[in-house]
């Protein structure tokens, strides 16, 4: 596989600023019908446990829709159970080694779901995206969450400093 073929196989199929910008109609549209959800950057800040009640509360919406959730990260089972148990007792595919495509592949053979069934929600394109594209699943690239917890932060104090 060549840097170009790597590189072009790193686009998403489509891009939002965070995970709760997303409706599950955005995903029924492209096709999928299970979502794999990276955790850090994209569900919880790096390293963090703390799972806000927006994104619980978001997981909940897709589950309500139909559409199957499971977590895929490359975190440690110990804390990736943890976080997966509070965004609403998700089934949770641990050290998934992303953009290697074997946990992918195993995690969607578990659920019994096919690669084109699949959306991979994540913030980094050399890991989630990557991976999603290799096993020919659809993906979507957010933001990264600190990035966009920072902004927001930046923007109340702007709007209480007028
Ligand atoms: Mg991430």
């Amino acid at each position: 596989m060549s840097i170009f073929s790597i590189l072009k196989n790193a686009a998403p199929s489509m891009k939002f600023e965070r995970v709760t910008d997303i409706f599950p109609e955005d995903i029924k549209r492209l096709g999928a019908k299970t979502v794999f959800l990276d955790l850090d950057n994209t569900c919880v800040c790096y390293g963090s446990n703390y799972v806000d009640p927006d994104i619980r509360e978001w997981v909940s919406r897709l589950k309500e829709s139909g559409l199957k959730v499971a977590v895929l990260s490359n975190t440690i089972p110990v804390r990736g159970h943890i976080v997966a148990s509070k965004l609403g007792s998700l089934p949770c595919f641990c050290l998934a080694c992303k953009p290697l495509p074997f946990m992918a592949l195993l995690a969607a053979k578990i659920l019994r779901t096919s690669p084109e069934e699949i959306v991979m929600i994540g913030d980094k394109l050399t890991a989630d995206i990557l991976c999603a594209n290799i096993i020919g699943a659809y993906s979507i690239k957010v933001d990264k969450l600190a990035g966009v917890i920072l902004r927001q932060q930046e923007e109340r104090l702007r709007v209480a400093a007028q």
